[in-house]
């Protein structure tokens, strides 16, 4: 059967042209967006196309954030010009004012020294956050956990000494000039301060221009504003269960992305494997036991309210959810899967091991499942990430270069094959 499955998979995939469809024709679709709202009634065609036996919008209410047409920020060193440093405001930061802010610059790496400058030593500065990915830690997403603090909660740490805005170094492993945008929150009892993110190339030519000792300032201006939510929209589609039709297993991605390149393996790449994987089942003519949903969440990077209503609606409706799977991590190599537990459950799960071996995806861990997943898991679902090789992965996260061309074709279909051979060995489980 997982042979079948892989077969059907890597001869007569539909998704590497529905991502080419996704990313070229609909393009890069914040929530509240126009082209977010494009994405839907695209997604939708392309959910019935995969032969669901229904596909369906749930609407949501979303953030809207807009970027604005102004992301400048200029070096100063002893009150001259250096030229421009490569910003991007971070998702949810308010702009500066007209005119823009500038003032001097604070380098540091961690929050603790923010407590020893203190008040006297921010008040009035502009904050740059230049903790570098860790090049030690192998895993890519484990050296995006141990900086990403600086990005979501950079500005309020430093707005709380006075600082007046923060530059926070990208996500990245690379050394290249595009900054990678991303969520920031304020905390609201503290004033709130515009935020960007910095390449890392200018990261280190701010970062010399401080080691002169020479004065210096930047002069940021950003036009980004936080507007009134908007209603959305998640995509839903089902293959009705023979034998347990109120009983669900969900595969799924997000449908929104950031607002530069094409979202392509954030998270274009799970949009199209999930429907994929749904595709391959129907056309192999399995029948599930239980009903298999593949689900389009809106509003993953700026609020995850897709994922929420999502769970809130399956509880309303008494929609018994078992398990749910995620590809949220690019569309990369796939090397295995995630398990949100550590015990029995997991034990149970890396049993399947042999099962995946000849398609290289064999890897079965103790992880986490996705972001869109896991209010479900808050209300007894067992939970699933699709893991793919991390090493490229945040080369293109968040940034200008998460574009279609950056996905590998077989990379993309042996990981829709590899959720679709999972969903079927989990619908066949006996609990
Ligand atoms: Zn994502």
């Amino acid at each position: 059967m997982i042979r079948r499955i892989f077969d059907e998979g890597m001869t007569r995939a539909q998704c590497y042209e529905n991502l080419r469809v996704l990313c070229k024709d609909v393009g890069h679709r914040i929530s509240g967006s126009p082209s977010a709202a494009r994405a839907v009634v695209w997604g939708h065609q392309a959910m019935k196309a995969t032969g669901a036996d229904t596909a369906f919008l749930q609407p949501v209410m979303v953030p809207h954030w807009e970027r604005g047409s102004v992301g400048l920020c200029e070096l100063l060193i002893g009150g001259q010009s250096r030229g421009r440093l490569e910003v991007l405001a971070l998702g949810g930061s308010d702009g500066t004012p007209d005119g823009g802010i500038e003032a001097p610059i604070v380098e540091v790496s961690r929050f603790t020294q923010l407590d020893t400058l203190g008040k006297a030593g921010l008040e009035g500065k502009i904050v740059f956050f230049n903790r570098a990915f860790p090049p030690t830690t192998i895993s890519g997403f484990a050296a995006y956990g141990s900086c990403v603090d600086q990005r979501v909660d950079g500005a309020s740490k430093a707005a709380a000494y006075g600082a007046v805005a923060v530059l926070v170094r990208s996500m990245t492993h690379a050394l290249d000039p595009y900054p990678h945008t991303g969520v920031m929150h304020y905390d609201e009892k503290l004033p709130r301060v515009p935020a960007a993110a910095i390449s890392t190339l200018s990261a280190r030519k701010l970062h010399d221009s401080l080691a002169v000792g020479k004065p210096v300032r930047v002069r940021l201006n950003l036009s980004c504003r936080n507007l009134p939510d908007v209603p959305s929209h998640n995509v839903v589609g089902e293959l009705r269960g023979t034998e347990f039709p109120n009983e669900y297993l969900v595969v799924g991605g997000h449908l929104d992305s950031w607002d530069i390149g094409e979202g392509a393996h954030d998270d274009g790449a799970g949009v199209v494997q999930s429907m994929e994987a749904l595709r391959i089942l129907k056309a192999i003519g399995y029948k599930p036991r239980h009903s298999i949903r593949a689900v389009l969440f809106m509003n993953e990077e700026n609020g995850a309210k897709g994922a929420s209503e999502y769970a809130a609606q399956a509880k309303a409706h008494n929609e018994r959810h078992l398990y749910a799977l995620e590809s949220d991590r690019g569309g990369f190599v796939p090397r295995g899967f995630a398990v949100q537990d550590t015990g029995a459950f997991l034990k149970a799960m890396q049993e399947l091991k042999p099962l995946f071996e000849p398609y290289g995806m064999s890897e079965i861990v103790s992880g986490h499942g996705g972001v869109d997943i896991g209010p479900l898991g808050k209300d007894g679902t067992r939970l699933f990430g699709l893991v793919p090789d991390s090493q490229r992965y945040f080369d293109h996260h968040h940034a200008q270069t998460d574009v279609f061309e950056a996905v590998h074709k077989r990379e993309l279909e042996l990981g829709a094959a590899g959720m679709a051979a999972l969903i079927y060995l989990l619908d066949q489980r006996k609990e």
